[in-house]
């Protein structure tokens, strides 16, 4: 018997990972996309006409059991995979990207979508219903359901192309990356450098055969080199080689892809009936337009530029005063802005560790949970586990209710991919009255304890684990009906709100001393020490927050406006960061060419959101902190609005719910040391 092509019989509904074999996997995807199938014909052949019932809803609840079997596989793709779990990924993956576009591509389905979504102010639907067929007719409509058979064919081409084009770019600044290495055979050229990084660099020039050291444009190898490495001449070297990838008009140059890019995405916009590339992403984001993004960021310049220019005056003078450094630039700017953070706080997270054993964190997670949002987490040894490191519990709320399963699994192993996330095994949602309750995870790899010594956090890896742990609050507290819009399944630029919010609590003295103790003697964090905590957090805060706006400029400059007649990708940059420069412009260096995240990756016209999001949890916070970071009423104002509600209300209408007015970027200022 195929365990998972039957609702699972366990306590709560949890997965039963003791009982899926590898090889349960392909059949039951393979005959669960089939049983989906047959769910989505009976809909189209339904001989009534077109409903909300008969269509949208029936079309939300399809494929369940499908979801919760990939939900599964996938999940632990990511947190515990090994070669075999890999190779039925390579088969699985494209049976459901198929299985995704003959579903966009429906034509009789979608005839009958279109068919309600015209009837939509008859039909006395609930907000919610309202969200979900808004949001079931786009996912046709932005795919080109709407054109006509010779326009769908450009469609088609376009997207190939730009799905190539793209590809492309990122294999060129990934061979670009891999072609350029800095042999150092002089062990004082590395003079600076902590131990671990020049035992890395050795062992790279080990892996390769050569002698000496070896420095690589991989941020492992790259970031320390240029933090610590006093050899200027080295610095300028490595810095200009990393600026130039997809920059040298050689085979691997990125330019006319670049451009080529940016006007295929215009021109599918255009097809589409949207301005621009910009219009048709903000489109299915917070901020709407990509007028509201440039107001966002030039607002936040304007506010953000005289405290950047001043830090940059200061770190300019500071490296004058230590090195007689005239002219500040680019390759300077992480080695001396390291050296006067070490000089300002002489922070380091030796110091800090002790107050930061796991156990002790979590359990100020729950604690903080409990006093907002009256949540209870009971560890649990009745349900599964995927591996004996992950810890489960049972979480309640005041009445005693389930709320959530909540699995947390901290250690890395082979199987396990790098970074920290959450996740989830089964979404909530109402059916058939009964409120089914999610079952979340947060996957994360700290530092783990050994025989002597328990598992001692370093701070960001505590910001890290209150930051999972607020996506995971808005993953448990979700109350909605259809499980598409549930939980953290909201626009991308407000998915980070509950995350964000959650480190805020991190730095205030009243929640640290409910968790930051000597893991020795018991002692309470001290004071000086969070106070040097939040100010080397906001040290050189003006500089990088001019950064991101350049980047966010940048992604608009490329995205927001008809590009036909840029010509030279270069000029084109250095117009777009015209105001946010402070640093001499590098002649040899395009950002552009290697700006993957917007080129390669999924955040064109979506870099805005890096600071957007911060600009929520900052403004957010300060209403809590304005009235005590306990307060029971904003607490129940976040969860009523904002936690609970998913994507079924537009985020900006739930935020002024919770806040009574539009996000104010000076909170964000303020904690930034950026205003007073
Ligand atoms: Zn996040």
């Amino acid at each position: 018997m195929n365990i998972l092509l039957h609702p699972f019989q366990t306590t709560y509904n949890t997965a039963p990972f003791s009982a899926i074999k590898n090889e349960d996997y392909l059949p039951a995807i393979t005959t669960l996309i089939e049983e989906t199938k047959t769910e989505i014909d009976n809909i189209t052949s339904n001989p009534e006409p077109p409903t909300f019932e008969n269509t949208i809803e029936a079309l939300e609840f399809s494929g369940q059991q499908l979801d919760r079997v990939t939900n599964i596989f996938f999940n632990l793709n990511s947190a515990e995979t090994n070669d075999a779990i890999q190779k039925i990924a390579q088969e699985v993956s494209p049976l459901l990207s198929e299985f995704g576009n003959d579903i966009t591509l429906n034509e009789a389905l979608f005839e009958r979508v279109k068919a309600v979504y015209n009837n939509k102010a008859d039909l006395n639907l609930n907000p919610e219903q309202i969200m979900l067929l808004d949001k079931s007719y786009k996912s046709f409509s932005r795919n080109g359901a709407n054109l006509v058979e010779g326009k769908k064919e450009t469609l088609r081409n376009i997207d190939k192309d730009l799905s190539k084009l793209s590809l492309t770019f990122g294999e060129h600044v990934l061979a670009e990356t891999n072609a350029f290495e800095m042999h150092i055979t002089n062990e004082a050229d590395l003079s600076g450098l902590p131990d671990g990084a020049k035992e890395a660099a050795k062992q790279l020039a080990e892996s390769k055969d050569k002698d000496g050291w070896l420095i690589t444009l991989d941020y492992p190898s790259y970031i320390p080199f240029m933090t610590y490495a006093d050899n200027r001449e080295l610095r300028k070297k490595l810095a200009i080689a990393f600026g130039k990838k997809g920059f040298h008009n050689n085979e691997l140059d990125n330019q006319d892809i670049v451009l080529n890019i940016v006007k295929k995405r215009f021109q599918r916009a255009n097809l589409l009936g949207y301005k621009t590339h910009a219009h048709f992403v903000l489109e299915e984001r917070m901020a709407k337009t990509p007028e509201t993004v440039s107001h966002f960021l030039n607002e936040l310049l304007e506010k953000a530029k005289p405290a950047a220019q001043e830090e940059f005056k200061s770190l300019e003078d500071f490296a004058k005063a230590l090195d007689g450094i005239e002219r500040l630039e680019k390759w300077d700017a992480s080695y001396y802005a390291e050296k006067l953070k070490q000089k300002l706080f002489d922070l380091d997270d030796e110091k800090l560790k002790p107050y930061f054993k796991l156990e002790h964190v979590i359990n100020g997670a729950f604690n903080i949970a409990k006093k907002l949002y009256g949540l209870h987490f009971e560890e649990i040894d009745t349900i599964d586990k995927y591996h004996e490191d992950v810890l489960t519990y049972k979480v309640t709320n005041e009445a005693g209710d389930l709320v959530s399963v909540f699995y947390a699994d901290f250690f890395p192993r082979a199987g396990k991919r790098n970074g920290a996330w959450m996740t989830s095994y089964k979404s909530q949602f109402v059916k058939d009255k009964t409120n089914e309750r999610p079952h979340i995870s947060i996957v994360c790899n700290f530092t783990k304890p050994t025989k002597s010594k328990p598992s001692l956090l370093t701070f960001n890896e505590v910001t890290t684990l209150f930051h999972e742990f607020g996506h995971a609050l808005h993953g448990m507290l979700a109350n909605t009906t259809y499980p598409s819009l549930s939980g953290t399944s909201v626009f991308w630029d407000f998915v980070e709100l509950p995350s964000q919010v959650m480190e805020n609590w991190c730095y205030e003295k009243e929640a640290l001393e409910l968790f930051a103790t000597h893991y020795e003697t018991g002692e309470i964090i001290p004071m000086e020490l969070v106070t040097k905590i939040k100010d080397s957090a906001a040290f050189n805060e003006g500089m990088q927050t001019l950064r991101q706006i350049s980047f966010g400029l940048l992604d608009m400059n490329w995205h927001g406006i008809d590009p036909s007649a840029i010509s030279s990708v270069k000029a084109h940059e250095s117009e777009a960061f015209e105001n946010t420069k402070l640093y001499p412009d590098v002649a040899e260096n395009c950002m552009s060419t290697s700006f993957s995240h917007i080129f390669q990756g999924g955040y064109s016209s979506g870099y805005y959101s890096y600071k957007w999001a911060e600009v929520l949890d900052a403004d957010a916070f300060e209403y809590f902190k304005d009235a005590g970071i306990f307060n029971k009423e904003v607490a129940t104002k976040f969860k009523d609005n904002i936690l609970s509600q998913g994507g079924t209300v537009d985020p900006m209408t739930l935020y002024k719910r919770f806040r009574g007015q539009e996000p104010q970027p000076e909170a964000l200022l303020r904690r930034a040391g950026l205003i007073k």
